[in-house]
């Protein structure tokens, strides 16, 4: 089956009369005892059918948390005590801000790689217990092999996570290339609405499965079934979505390049993801000011042209240039989203 065709028809009802099309928001905090799901942090039918889902585009056995951060944390505590986690320079601030925290608690330590540093990344590979990728990076959008770090990682038995939230399985699909789990803030494309925060984490082994279910069922990381249900909702339009996004980008980034306000324009050649560099904060801040119908706004992934200033963020890593703006092309127009950046450019 074709991914675009996954994305419509799994996770439903049985083709039975009466079923719904949808599976509905189931809202239940307890079931009649002596089933398999017993009480509302253990499982959830909505849960169920999402990660159905999002489980047969990615290939893997999904799980739904409250937050792609809740997800990553679930992740993260596969680490063993002491252990040693490799990640970006330039991953998600959140990921590297609970990495921070497990090495001040004594928990685990941390490495932070260039991610353009092949032969650097490949051998911190070598002496750590985990790496996680995020490719491409955000805001930075370098994009990794990850084929070749899972070479790398296979031959010491090391875990490797890759954070697929900017590709989305529509462009990229980790545990076909041998990726151990993959993570994702289902806020962003997966839901593609911008009224949902939740997150998920994909394997094929079952152990980690098994341990991802447990950190969910004892941390208490669940999401609210109304959120899965919203996110299963826009999981269904995925392709399309990432489809006319990617489209539009790939226009943009060809009118603005060479643009005279602009000092660089970074598309990885794929996705809807642009950052664009402009020589200051201030003019950076003149420019998310200046727009009328995109949103000056932070996140990603939704059907509107979102833009932000990274380094507004006091805790954005001092790598990212000052005047960089990261823009989340939405499936608007794309007439109207190009005019919308010059006249603010202008
Ligand atoms: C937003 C984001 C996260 C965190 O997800 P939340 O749903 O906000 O917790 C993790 N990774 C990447 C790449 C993100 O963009």
């Amino acid at each position: 089956m074709h991914i675009e065709t996954a994305a419509v028809s799994s996770g439903r009802p049985p083709a039975q009369p009466d079923q719904p099309l949808n599976v509905p928001p189931t809202f239940a905090s307890t079931y009649t005892a002596g089933g398999a799901l017993e009480y509302g942090r253990f499982g959830n039918p909505t849960w169920s059918a999402f990660e159905e889902a999002l489980g047969a585009l990615e290939g893997g056995d999904c799980r739904v948390f409250a937050s792609g951060l809740a997800a990553i944390a679930a992740v993260l505590d596969q680490v063993p005590v002491g252990g040693t986690v490799v990640a970006l320079a330039h991953c998600y601030l959140g990921t590297q801000t609970q990495l921070a925290h497990a090495e001040e608690r004594g928990a685990f330590h941390h490495v932070l790689v260039d991610a353009l540093d092949v032969p650097a990344l490949h051998s911190a590979v070598r002496t750590a217990d985990m790496v996680i990728i995020e490719s491409p990076t955000n805001p930075a959008l370098e994009v990794v092999d990850i084929a070749a770090v899972v070479e790398v990682a296979r031959s010491v038995g090391v875990v490797v996570v890759v954070d697929n939230t900017f590709a989305t399985p529509i462009l990229q699909r980790p545990l076909e290339l041998g990726a151990d789990i993959v993570v994702h803030s289902a806020t962003k494309f997966i839901s593609g609405h911008s009224d949902v925060v939740m997150g998920a984490a994909l394997t094929r082994d079952a152990d980690r499965l098994a341990a991802l279910t447990t950190f969910r069922s004892i941390q208490g990381a669940t999401p609210g079934p109304m959120e899965v249900f919203l996110a299963l909702r826009g999981l269904r339009t995925l392709a399309l979505r990432v489809e006319r996004a990617q489209a539009n980008a790939g226009e943009l980034v060809r009118l603005l390049t060479g643009h005279p306000g602009l000092i660089e324009v970074r598309y990885p050649g794929f996705g809807a993801i642009i950052s664009v560099v402009l020589p200051d904060a201030d003019a950076a801040d003149a420019f998310v000011a200046g727009v009328r119908l995109c949103r000056h706004a932070t996140s990603l992934g939704g059907v509107e042209t979102t833009l932000e200033r990274r380094r507004r963020w006091s805790g954005e890593v001092k790598t990212i240039p000052e005047g960089l703006v990261r823009m989340s092309i939405g499936i608007e127009h794309v007439d109207d989203i190009a005019a919308d950046i010059l006249q603010a450019l202008g």
